[in-house]
């Protein structure tokens, strides 16, 4: 592990509206406002969309009104803390936000795909005791602009750093916060992240603890990204604990819409189970969860827990981790083991809890 950068930010004022943030309407109404023709609108897009965020630079725009329109482009993530591991691949950050709040994402560089694990809300609210974030809170939702600037940086640093293919060519909604709980901002962001950052659609990930209301809709948004259902456990019982908003959408109901979601989108969903030692680890567990499964469109990552410090959770044995595969596959359920990137900076999922000492 590395540490990279640490820089202190102060509290900044609520800068104006993002660019990104705003509606198409407002968009047409704030380059009227500076007396451009409305085409002109395509063209700061365009260089948003080319990753630039820096109108002074954008010299096909004229120069005494770029600085106005700069306004719109704020700077939203503060750098506190970037720490790296695995020889630079995976690079963690931690951003603040103008309010104070503090969030964080990681890259994660392979030799075919550069991968920007996001933040949609700083804290969470959905309170799952073996996740570091759901320790805190929910302080806020993110904006889109916040969120999409995340992925904008984790290109740059891709395309710096040489990460993937110098590119960034995936993006999951795997950070702080529950996606479906910000919904409007996520939707923003994917669609910015999509057709103007052109990531295809199968490349973003977006996952929920089971918000089924969030989940229908969106089925209906046209976009095939992939669906994510952070599962954890098979019955409602131990969901009942492990995943406190399943007294809520128990899951024959989340099943049921990721189901629906296959339908809409023909696009198979995956299954996020994080392997707790004695606690959803028990090969009768992995039995019920093959059943749960059987015929269904659906795909097993599971995730070696990453213990936080002074966490009762900890990991599975590896001898267990493989038995509760193989019970998955011998049950005809496709199933991996996911890769822990980043477990050494506190990065992997359920570990983004923005400390910054
Ligand atoms: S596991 Fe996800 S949904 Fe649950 S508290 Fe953590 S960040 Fe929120």
């Amino acid at each position: 592990m590395t540490d990279v950068t640490i820089r202190p930010a102060g509290r900044r004022g609520r800068p104006p509206a993002h660019w990104a943030d705003l509606e198409a309407q407002e968009q047409l109404s704030l380059i009227t406002d500076l007396g451009w023709p409305k085409f002109r609108a395509r063209q700061v897009d365009r260089h948003y969309n080319q990753f630039s965020a820096t109108p002074q630079g954008w010299t096909d725009l004229p120069a005494a009104e770029r600085e106005r329109l700069s306004g719109h482009f704020p700077e939203l993530l503060t750098p506190i803390r970037t720490r790296s591991a695995d020889s630079g691949a995976t690079r963690k950050h931690v951003w603040q936000l103008h309010d104070g709040s503090l969030v964080e994402s990681v890259v994660m560089g392979y030799p075919d795909r550069a991968t920007a694990c996001i933040s949609s809300q700083a804290g969470c609210g959905m309170a799952c005791p073996f996740c570091a974030t759901g320790q805190e809170g929910l302080t806020r939702n993110l904006s889109a602009a916040e969120i999409i600037e995340q992925a904008r940086l984790a290109h740059l640093e891709a395309a710096d750093l040489g990460l993937g293919k110098g590119r960034l060519s995936n993006v999951v909604f795997m950070g702080m916060g529950e996606p479906l709980a910000n919904y409007r901002a996520v939707m923003r962001a994917v669609r910015r992240i999509v057709s103007g950052f052109g990531i295809s659609a199968r490349s973003v990930t977006v996952s929920t603890v089971g918000l089924v209301p969030g989940i229908r809709r969106l089925a209906e948004e046209g976009l095939p990204v992939t669906l994510a259902v952070s599962l954890h456990a098979p019955d409602d019982e131990l969901r009942d604990t492990l995943v406190p908003v399943n007294q809520r959408f128990p899951v024959a109901e989340v099943m049921a819409a990721a189901d629906d979601y296959v339908v809409a989108t023909g696009r198979r969903y995956s299954i996020e189970y994080a392997l707790i030692k004695d606690i959803n680890d028990q090969p009768e567990r992995a039995r019920m969860l093959a059943d749960l499964l059987s015929g269904r469109i659906a795909h097993v990552n599971l995730i070696p827990l990453n213990p936080t410090p002074g966490s009762v959770w900890t990991a599975t044995s590896a001898q267990r981790t493989e038995q509760f595969i193989r019970i998955l596959r011998d049950g005809g359920v496709s199933t991996t083991l996911r890769d822990t990137r980043g477990s050494d900076i506190d990065g992997a999922c359920g570990q983004l809890a923005a400390e910054t000492a």
